[in-house]
Formats: structure tokens, C-alpha cells, sequence
């Protein structure tokens, strides 16, 4: 039997229930990292904290969290992560949870929001418009799970991003070859949106969250390259670093979850993953596998059709941190070198270019249905 992908994320939130089961016997144990102790004035002790709601911390060390659980309310915290997830809802901090000799640190200003909320006394406030996965709205069938793709053209507007030497405009070489990529992308049977069509500025927590509005299933940014070396040429090809940023994620949702179309595909993962942590860290680690594995795709891609990949790496670029689907950054050239740069201002290399990207995307999309969106 074939199992559309959106029951294999439904398994996947299934498997996250266990694995927070499992994790409640677990002791706390954290390593000291031989620091001064945090100031008592803005920091409480969550042994402290969790004693006085006559209930213990318990720590999960593969994931790497911390929290205090009564009466079925939880509160979650990550040392070095300036955000508590308080039942289902991201409260950011003033400042980060620190965690020395053994013992973790809560900001004293979240502590009365902590207490009171695992005291019952407030609410559990509803989740607006839940949805289990903002993935479940992706299409299902061998030809439409990787359908939609968001190419973002980067910079624009007040932001020209590199200028070559000889006056070449990243944002302007980008939006070209941008353009170029959807109508090879259409001719090749896959939706197409953008993030700008023309020379307009985009906050960068737009861009991602325009791409889920927009019910996109893989993000692509296109950038060109500047190097301080001119003699530096080629492609290089970014993905995810694999950290989930909780602080970064509700600031999106905060600026983005509530556009006109919000509930047509689902706002930003904070915002309808049901809350859970491990949920969220269980999705963006799906997210970030497919993300390398369209990097390697679109290398490939490149080095069949002749073009030198300087490298496929990992980054911690905001686009692609907050992007809630496999996402890549692909810099098409280095502006700082001038054969890449002449190259790059024709309409032969730009056309050879978005080639190269879209059979790339076409390898992912295959790869993605042989491998991943269906299981037997
Ligand atoms: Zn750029």
C-alpha cells in the first residue's frame, strides 16, 4: 500500500508523542560550561521555580530541553535559547536560559508567566485556526509533492546587494535569471511563485513566510557571490544549518501569520504545530534532510552541465532558517570575478544557469517520491 506524505508526517507526530514519553524519566544533567554564575536580580533557578509549583524538572539530553510538567500543562525551556514554550504558545525572553554547573537559569521576568500559567490560573488560550502540520495541505500524488516552487529573487529595492566593480547589480542579475527560472520551471510541469517580480524590497522574514502563504513546497533564494579574492569563481549552494530557532520562527509569525491568505496553507510553523517542541524540531529536521538533499541535486546538476561548484554548504541564513519546506540559497556566480561576471550579463549563461537548477529540481522531485514522500 502507498502512504501519501501526509500520513507519514501524522506517524512522525505520533513518534514525537512516544519520544516525549520516554524522555519524563529522564534526570536533569546538564554540562557546566565554567561561567559565573547568572546574576540572582535577573535570573530564578528552575529547581527553584519548579519546587515551589511542587513539581521537578525533567530534562530530555537528546533533545536537549528542560521543562516542568504539572497537571498535564507543560512549560519547555533550551538553555542558550532566548524563548519558553508555555503550553502551546512561544513567549520570547528578555534574554536567554542559561544553564552553569548543573543547573539551569530562567530570566526572572518570564517566571510569573511560567507559574501562573502551570498553576491553572490562566487560560489555555485557543489555538488560532489549528492546524496538525502545515504540511498536510500539500498536495498528495506521485506528481504533486514537490509541485509548488518559491524561487526568491534576493534583494531589490533600497537593497542592491553586491555591486561588481564594473557596475553589475546582484539585485538586478538575480531578478533576471529569477524570471528566467520560472517559465524553465514552468515548461518543466512545476508551479512557480515569487517572492518579488520586480525591483522591490522584501523584509527577509517575508520571504519564507510569503513561500507558506503561497502553499509552496520547496523555497529556492538566487543571490550572486562577492569575494575579497578575485580570482574566486563558480556556484556555491547553501542549505539549512539544522538548528530550529524558535526566537527567529515567532518573530516571523508575529510579522507574517496574519496576511489575508494566512489560513488558506497555514502561517508559520509557531503558529499550528499544536505547540509541541519536539513536533517542531521533528518537522524542520524533515525539512533540513530534504534541504540537503536538493543542495546535492542542484550540485550535481551543475557539475553535469559544465559549471564549477566552489561549494555546497551548510548556513544559518534567516531565509532559510524560517523557511517551513526544504530550502536552498543558490549564488549563480561571484561578481567579484570578472569572467563569471561577463558571463553572467549574458543571456546564454543565465539560460544555461536556470538549466542547470531546474534539472536539479526535477532530480529532487523524483528523488523525493522514490525515497521520501512515500512509504510502502
Ligand atoms: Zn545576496
Amino acid at each position: 500500500m502507498i502512504l501519501p506524505r501526509v500520513w507519514r508526517l501524522t506517524a512522525i507526530l505520533v513518534v514525537c508523542g512516544m519520544a516525549w514519553g520516554a524522555a519524563r524519566g529522564g534526570e536533569a544533567l546538564v554540562v557546566s560550561r565554567g561561567a559565573a554564575l547568572p546574576s540572582s536580580l535577573r535570573y530564578a533557578l528552575l529547581n527553584d521555580v519548579a519546587r515551589r509549583l511542587e513539581a521537578r524538572v525533567v530534562s530530555d539530553t537528546g533533545a536537549g530541553t528542560f521543562s516542568i510538567e504539572r497537571e498535564g500543562r507543560r512549560v519547555v525551556v533550551v538553555p542558550g535559547v532566548g524563548a519558553a514554550l508555555v503550553g502551546s504558545r512561544v513567549v520570547v525572553l528578555s534574554r536567554e536560559v542559561v544553564a552553569r554547573y548543573g543547573r539551569v537559569y530562567v530570566p526572572r521576568s518570564v517566571v510569573g508567566e511560567i507559574e501562573r500559567y502551570l498553576r491553572g490560573r490562566e487560560p489555555e488560550p485557543a489555538p488560532e485556526k489549528p492546524t496538525p502540520v502545515p504540511s498536510v495541505r500539500r498536495g498528495v500524488g506521485a506528481d504533486r509533492l514537490v509541485r509548488r516552487v518559491c524561487i526568491d529573487p534576493g534583494h531589490g529595492g533600497k537593497d542592491p546587494g553586491a555591486v561588481s566593480r564594473w557596475g553589475l547589480r546582484e539585485k538586478d542579475v538575480v531578478l533576471s535569471l529569477s524570471r528566467r527560472l520560472a517559465s524553465e520551471l514552468r515548461s518543466r510541469g512545476f508551479e512557480v511563485v515569487m517572492t518579488r517580480t520586480s525591483d522591490v524590497f522584501i523584509e527577509l522574514n517575508d520571504r519564507p513566510a510569503i513561500a507558506a502563504r503561497r502553499g509552496a513546497d520547496v523555497f529556492v533564494s538566487i543571490h550572486a557571490n562577492a569575494c575579497s579574492r578575485p580570482s574566486v569563481d563558480g556556484v556555491e549552494i547553501f542549505h539549512c544549518d539544522g538548528r530550529y530557532d524558535p526566537v527567529a520562527m515567532a518573530a516571523a509569525a508575529r510579522s507574517a501569520g496574519r496576511g489575508p491568505d494566512a489560513e488558506d496553507v497555514g502561517g508559520p510553523v509557531g503558529l499550528n504545530a499544536g505547540g509541541s517542541q519536539a513536533v517542531l524540531e521533528m518537522l524542520f529536521e524533515e525539512y533540513h534532510r530534504e534541504s540537503r538533499l536538493l543542495s546535492s541535486s542542484l550540485e550535481r546538476s551543475f557539475v553535469r552541465s559544465g559549471r564549477r561548484v566552489h561549494s555546497t554548504r551548510t548556513a544559518g541564513y534567516r531565509v532559510l532558517r524560517l523557511a517551513e519546506m526544504p530550502a536552498v540559497l543558490v549564488e549563480v556566480g561571484f561578481l567579484t570575478n570578472r569572467a563569471d561576471e561577463r558571463r553572467l550579463r549574458t543571456s546564454s549563461f543565465q539560460q544555461q544557469t536556470v538549466r542547470a537548477i531546474a534539472s536539479g529540481m526535477e532530480a529532487f522531485r523524483d528523488a523525493v517520491v522514490r525515497t521520501h514522500g512515500y512509504s510502502r
